[in-house]
């Protein structure tokens, strides 16, 4: 089976400086990877480059064992949550149905699978008979989880969400959590920008740890170690939460 992602010697940034430097890693299908590293380090840049936003200076990505432009309909992107002015009138139904266009077939004529597929998403995100609302008369946490709705609703097999739990509220929360627990099951593979280190932990299983070069990728248990992470996050205060965190890491593991 193909790696869902392929990294070589990547290398990526914007007008012509670099942000990301040299990264080498891969991601197994199947896993839900949490990318991880503080502010600047170059997280988003990496996403961009994974959905084709960016072009790399230098290395190559592939995606499924094949380059980007080949799967973008496998690829879905949850990006990062966004004061957007919605006051147009844009159903929850319309934003969750735009999953079902490719980038480059943006005219295509829907099918019934299409519609069912988006209703199939809207419920898995608990937001069904919010279809017909105009999008902008929900709160926050529920625009989130259409943005999720439209990223399911694409049937991809590589889901890229950036900080998708940002200033969500706790329901919203649980949902996603309990939507990347069923993404596990069905073998999707989920990469995600996440910057709470215990809810990382406690609910990834692969990681991605950079700080504009790659720090560290593997499977949990490694990840864990408290040198990778002071290595990634640097000296000074967030160091206790760390350790702590890894601790408590650690006791969930050998919980479980
Ligand atoms: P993170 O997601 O880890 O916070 P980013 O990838 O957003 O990091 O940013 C890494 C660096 O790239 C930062 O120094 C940021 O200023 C720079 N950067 C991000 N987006 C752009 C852009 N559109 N144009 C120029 N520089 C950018």
């Amino acid at each position: 089976m193909n790696d869902a992602l392929n990294i070589t010697n990547l290398t990526a940034g914007y007008l012509g400086r670099p942000v990301i430097f040299d990264l080498c890693f891969t991601v197994p299908q199947g896993v839900i990877c949490g990318v991880i590293g503080p502010n600047g380090s170059g997280k988003s840049t990496l996403l961009k480059s994974i959905m084709g936003l960016i072009h790399p200076m230098q290395g190559t990505i592939q995606v499924l064992g094949h380059s980007i432009d080949q799967v973008r309909s496998k690829i879905a992107y949850v990006p990062q949550r966004e004061s957007v002015d919605w006051n147009f009138p844009v159903s929850v139904y319309d934003v969750a149905l735009m999953g079902r266009y490719a980038p480059d077939n943006i005219f295509k004529r829907l099918k019934n699978s299409d519609k069912e597929a988006t209703l199939k998403a809207l419920e898995k995100v608990h937001l069904l008979e919010y279809k017909d609302k105009p999008i902008g008369q929900l709160s926050g946490g529920q625009q989130q989880r259409v943005f999720i709705a439209r990223a399911l609703a694409r049937e991809a097999e590589l889901y890229i969400m950036d900080e998708p739990f940002a200033g969500v509220d706790s329901v919203t929360e649980s949902a996603i959590l309990k939507l990347l627990k069923e993404m596990k099951q069905e073998k999707k593979t989920v990469v995600i920008v996440h910057h709470d280190l215990q809810t990382a932990f406690d609910y990834f299983d692969y990681f991605v740890m950079i700080n504009r070069k790659l720090i560290f990728s593997g499977q949990k248990k490694e990840a864990l170690q408290p040198q990778y992470l002071f290595e990634t996050y640097g000296g000074g205060l967030p160091a206790l939460d760390r350790i702590r965190t890894a601790g408590n890491a650690r006791e969930e593991i050998a919980k479980s």
